[in-house]
């Protein structure tokens, strides 16, 4: 059978435990409880809120129980989990130990996918450590403007459970997976996958950097038309050479220079095809202008090439890519331009929660005053600083593991004026802000790309992108 066709599991009786009552876990309890699965719910909690989604379970014949995520219940046949329950945990080992299989939330809907009869889609995936949800976006955008029916699921929010069950049918689906989803979806085969790029992140959970690339390089398994990697980040072109791919399915780069053969790249402000041409040795394909990539921050035409890949690779013409890049506007507080003010930029990239997403940000203009601090979760700033030195016209820190930016600071970029901010209180934004604007020369950018999480001052960072936001447009009408 090939890879990409659908296969049907007789659930009858079958004994199934879901581990977690959570946003994949209830659809997932649903949906085999339909088919005849005899369905058991594992929760760790045993609060109001789980007793409730529990009742609800439980009216149906599904069977609950709450407080003990940790023990197998027997003759379990497979388990469905919760993307994020950690792999060393005794349900899991307990699995291992019986012979039965684990899948998340992706595996149960790469397996349920045209059991209701409707065609299946096949899917394009996008991982990576830092701009998955732009490029997925993208894609969708592309897609749709080349007039196919599709929807941007998964990781991003949308459910891919729901999105192959549901009334919807679709041509294509274009897909993000985190790594947790990757390491629990071991039949998975996409159409064609792209790793954007690979840095450290959620090794807590992995175990390992190895381990993280290992899971993310799953998403090229058996890929029928192209694993697409990014020619700038080797490792990425690794986990292509390791994966397993249907035959004919070709290894196609991303570059933001000249693209070479069986390439996308960059070339006098036009994003090129060198790959899906026909004749990849002397031709390439204009598909659209740097300007028609929003916002045309370099890191964001990598992304824009990799949607293109994808696009390209599912057949998509040259003029819909451009349409469709056109389309797309950016999620909030992600580069997110909020005002000017006395010829200075206000920019809002509160989702950079990490230094390899604030690398790009600070990679994309050329004289800044930064806004930076949170929770550092691990990570060491001294290459982040190093790096942007030199287009650092001042910085205001904030937040828990403020020093350990300053400390970077201190190190490598001694001139660079500091603002160390104390407070945490709801105002702290906006003395920030003010600072910022204080540090500021007409033609700077003030940048919000914090390098960390946001929730030892915000409940998340949304919030403080608001925050931020809030307090940039309240000077701007003062200023008017
Ligand atoms: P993800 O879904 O992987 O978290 P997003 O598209 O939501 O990615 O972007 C998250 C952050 O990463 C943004 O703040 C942005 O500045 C940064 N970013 C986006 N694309 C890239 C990229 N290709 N390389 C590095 N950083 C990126």
């Amino acid at each position: 059978m090939g890879s990409q066709e659908v296969s049907t599991v007789d659930w009858q009786g079958k004994r199934v435990t879901v581990a977690g009552l959570g946003v994949s876990g209830i659809p997932a309890a649903r949906a085999l409880h339909e088919r005849g699965a005899l369905v058991t719910v594992v929760n760790d909690g045993d609060d109001a809120r789980a007793r409730t989604q529990a009742a609800e379970l439980e009216a149906l014949g599904i069977t609950v129980r709450l407080g003990d995520g940790a023990t197998l219940p027997p003759s379990t046949e497979l388990v469905v989990t919760a993307p994020g329950w950690q792999p060393d945990k005794p349900l899991f080992l307990a699995a291992a130990e019986a012979g039965v299989p684990v899948w998340g939330d992706v595996e149960l809907a790469w397996r349920l996918r045209g059991d209701n009869g409707r065609k299946a889609a096949p899917w394009l995936a996008v991982t990576g450590t830092n701009g998955k949800t732009t490029t997925v976006r993208m894609l969708a955008s592309i897609l749709e403007a080349a007039g196919l029916r599709t929807a941007a699921v998964g990781n991003i929010g949308v459910s891919l459970l729901d999105a192959v069950l549901g009334e919807t049918e679709y041509d294509v689906l274009a897909v993000e997976l985190s790594s947790y989803q990757l390491h629990w979806a071991p039949s998975l085969r996409a159409h064609s996958a792209a790793v954007l790029n690979l840095a450290p992140d959620h090794l807590d959970w992995h175990g390992s950097m190895e381990a993280y690339a290992a899971d993310k390089g799953r998403v090229y398994e058996g890929n029928t038309v192209a694993c697409v990697y990014n020619v700038s980040d080797p490792a990425t072109e690794d986990l292509v050479r390791e994966a397993d791919v249907e035959e004919g399915c070709r290894a196609i780069g991303f570059t933001l220079g000249a693209p070479g053969p069986s390439q996308l790249g960059v070339v006098d402000g036009i994003l090129v095809d060198r790959a899906f041409v026909a004749n990849r040795q002397k031709q390439a394909q204009e598909l659209s202008e740097v300007s028609d990539v929003n916002p045309p921050a370099p890191h964001n035409i990598a992304n824009a090439l990799a949607a293109a890949a994808l696009a390209r690779a599912f057949g998509v013409e040259p003029a819909a890519v451009r349409d469709g890049l056109r389309a797309f506007r950016p999620d909030a507080h992600r580069i997110e331009h909020v005002a000017d003010i006395g010829e200075v930029a206000y920019v809002d990239d509160s989702k950079a929660t990490n230094t390899h997403a604030t690398e790009a940000s600070l990679a994309a203009y050329d004289s800044i005053v930064w806004i930076a601090g949170g929770l550092a979760k691990g990570a060491t700033f001294d290459e982040l600083v190093t790096g942007a030195a030199k287009r650092l016209r001042g910085v205001v820190l904030m937040g828990a593991d403020r020093a350990l930016i300053h400390e970077a600071l201190t190190r490598h970029a001694p001139e660079v004026p500091v603002v160390d901010l104390e407070r945490t209180d709801t105002g702290a934004m906006s003395e920030a802000v003010a600072r910022a604007a204080e540090l500021a020369r007409p033609g700077d950018t003030v940048l919000l790309a914090p390098a960390c999480a946001s929730m030892d001052m915000f409940t998340n960072y949304n919030k403080r992108g608001e925050a931020f936001a809030d307090a940039v447009r309240a000077r701007a009408d003062e200023s008017a």
